[in-house]
């Protein structure tokens, strides 16, 4: 049958301003005919009737994170052992961010739609992408202790142009996946910390340390907080919002993203 192909950004998708199911699904069809949904990773054609955005190949290989990980920040260890380099003997006391879990690895599929996410405004993903992290939650006993969510703040400038916190719409859906509070104002972001990437990994640790504080110590007091974000690279940021959230009375910091970069 022959199918327009165009490539439009599946951000938009016209609604119904009417609930009968019989002419939802025909709507759902005529839609698919001319907007078709494409896989986020490998741009085949989904299902039409597919809520999902990876194709079920591309769902497959999504890998979550198996049960040999650095029990501080949660780098997957191939070869077991209880810590990686960075967070061996003394060293792991340093961290005021405790732990770090992911919920899994950051491979091209999970990236495709992340790179959706956060640059294509879909903030719509988030709900998909909360409910990878929620799947997991339970292997990680450590989560069992969290009191409060936080999301990472983004800037407040780069939060107006993107219209959207990422890391804000996936604690959103979790605290109340897992029923617990939600603090979005306590903790803000001092400035545009720039791009990470021409940064060594001790680079990336000063360039965050000093870019978040506490704005409300009081609501943070002797609480054992898990900040939440997507994607967790070298856990320099997770380590700046941890510095303030310690200095502004918090018991513990913990962290959990839906990805992991090996
Ligand atoms: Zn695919
Ligand atoms: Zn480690």
């Amino acid at each position: 049958m022959w199918k327009p192909k165009i490539t439009w950004p599946t951000t938009w998708r016209p609604t119904l301003p009417f609930s009968s199911n019989s002419l939802r699904r025909a709507w759902d069809g005529l839609l698919y005919v001319l907007l078709p949904n494409t896989c986020y990773s490998c741009k085949r054609d989904l299902h039409w009737q597919a809520k999902e955005p990876l194709c079920p190949a591309c769902e497959t290989a999504v890998k979550t994170v198996g049960p040999l990980y650095c029990l501080r920040c949660g780098k997957p260890l191939p070869d077991g052992g209880a810590h990686c380099y960075q967070c061996r003997g003394s060293k792991a006391d340093h961290f005021k961010c405790k732990i770090i879990r992911s919920a899994v690895v950051f491979g091209p599929q999970v990236r495709g739609v992340v790179h959706a996410f956060k640059y294509a405004d879909q903030p719509h993903l988030a709900g998909y992408l909360a409910q990878r992290m929620n799947k997991e939650w339970d292997k990680y006993v450590d989560l069992k202790e969290a009191e409060l969510l936080i999301p990472v703040p983004l800037y407040k400038k780069k939060h107006k142009q993107r219209g959207y916190n990422q890391s804000e719409l996936l604690a959103q859906q979790l605290a109340q996946m897992r029923g617990l509070p939600l603090d979005t104002q306590s903790l803000i972001r001092n400035r545009n910390t720039p791009s990470q990437t021409e940064f060594g990994r001790e680079g990336r640790l000063q360039n965050m340390s000093g870019a978040f504080s506490c704005v409300n110590p009081a609501a943070l007091k002797g609480k054992v907080v898990l900040l939440i974000d997507d994607v967790a690279t070298t856990g320099a940021t997770l380590e700046g919002c941890a510095e303030a959230l310690k200095a502004a009375g918090a018991k513990k910091v913990m962290a959990y993203t839906l990805a992991r970069e090996v």
